[in-house]
């Protein structure tokens, strides 16, 4: 017999593939996105504190109450609103188990999902698996803005949602408010939801300010908006993150929450509570990853790369179409045989594979191993 599968089209990830191909060959891995650094030693010593004392049960299915509750303060805090912790907020194992869950609350067999290429590659699984059908639409090909037209005109009767990043991965892409007062204008009057992707809200550069979309009244009524503390605090391999929403939406994506995980990691949901009543453990990331975007993107320039500029995220990206007609995927697998540095190719996060020349850095690394890999990649002509 053979087996029909739901989603033939999907293979292993780009960021498994890239980050084992690294691994093989030695190279500096500034493919996959996790920082090369630990996280704050106070963390981690909460982390055990809490192992050790005993909490390592079950955690309420929405999330601890003073995880929600430290939350809760930060949003409003950092974007002005406070949710409401019983009702509005839930923590999750991951932005991507919150964009699954709630994309499975909101799309129905046959509804249209508007997806912003490029794309993060869990959105369209997620919205395949629920029976809906995705509408790509191209982001602005030089600043990754945001083509408010363009999105006019996708709308239908169907559309029953729009997958939303800002900062956005891999572009860093930080949207304006008048981004959010553009979709609220698109939206209002009509019954379509927001997925808000929001994992790299503590990543902006050069002054930008993140907006999240729970922080404008009207978009609010109908965002989950998605985070992660992995990308905050240098952990993403704990895999924990949450999802705020107004209560209706909440009740419906914690339906499909408490079956999916159902909850999420007792002893550091607890360490998290605490870490986050200092606000500037939070607000100092901008800083801290700027310096070092500075640093690489100054070096990257010299190699003879097109820089394209990030505005936030841990990503930075270039092209190389005015050196090399050479396919990404191609470039991407050349340079860390070669040159022993590994990267992202673009091509992977548009759903028709578009080559447009264009790699993606993460630069969440030590400075030592960023100068290391600028070192090496001055040898580019050996691959382009
Ligand atoms: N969205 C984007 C844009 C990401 O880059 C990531 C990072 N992997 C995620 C979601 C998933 O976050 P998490 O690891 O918390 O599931
Ligand atoms: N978000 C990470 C990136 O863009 C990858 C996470 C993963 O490997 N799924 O590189």
């Amino acid at each position: 017999m053979t087996f029909y599968s739901k989603l033939p089209h999907i293979g292993t990830t780009i960021f498994t593939i890239m980050s084992q191909l690294a691994s093989e060959e030695g190279a500096l891995n500034l493919s996959q996105g996790f920082p090369g650094f630990g996280a704050d030693p106070v963390l981690l010593e909460l982390v055990g504190k809490y192992a050790r004392e005993g909490y390592n049960q079950y955690a309420p299915m929405s999330g601890i109450p003073e995880l929600r509750q430290a939350l809760a303060e930060k949003t409003r805090l950092t974007q002005g609103y406070l949710p409401d912790l019983a009702d509005e907020v839930t923590i999750v194992s991951g932005a991507t188990e919150a964009i699954f869950s709630a994309v499975s609350a909101v799309v129905r067999q046959g509804d249209e999902v508007i997806v912003l290429e490029p794309a993060y590659d869990s959105y369209e699984p997620a919205i395949t698996l629920n029976g809906g059908v995705p509408i790509y639409l191209p982001l602005n090909s030089i600043d990754f803005s945001v083509d408010w037209e363009r999105v006019q005109a996708a709308i239908t009767s169907k559309t029953r949602a729009i997958m939303v990043n800002s900062p956005h991965n891999p572009s860093g892409f930080v949207w304006k408010e008048s981004d959010l007062e553009a979709l609220a204008n698109l939206i209002r009057d009509r019954e379509i939801y927001v997925i808000s992707d929001e994992v790299y809200e503590h990543i902006t550069f050069d002054g930008e300010k993140h907006f999240s979309l729970g922080a404008h009244l009207e978009l609010r009524a109908k965002t989950f908006v998605c985070g992660s503390f992995g990308k905050t605090f240098h952990v993403t391999g704990w895999k924990i993150g949450y999802c705020i929403a107004p209560k209706n939406l909440t009740d419906e994506f914690r339906k499909i929450h408490q079956y999916v995980t159902f909850s999420t990691v007792t002893p550091i949901q607890f360490a998290l509570a605490d870490y986050l009543q200092v606000p500037d453990r939070y607000l100092s990331i901008s800083a801290f990853y700027q310096r070092k975007r500075d640093l690489f993107a100054r070096g990257l320039a010299e190699t003879g790369l097109n820089i394209i500029p990030s505005q936030g995220s841990f990503f930075q990206m270039a092209s190389y179409s005015h050196l090399s007609q050479i396919s990404d995927q191609e470039l991407a697998k050349e340079m860390t045989k070669k040159l022993k540095v590994a990267c992202i190719p673009i091509s992977v996060f548009y759903s028709d594979k578009k080559d447009d020349k264009i790699i993606r850095f993460c630069f969440a690394k030590e400075d030592q191993v960023l100068l290391e890999a600028l070192e090496r990649l001055k040898n580019l002509s050996l691959v382009l």
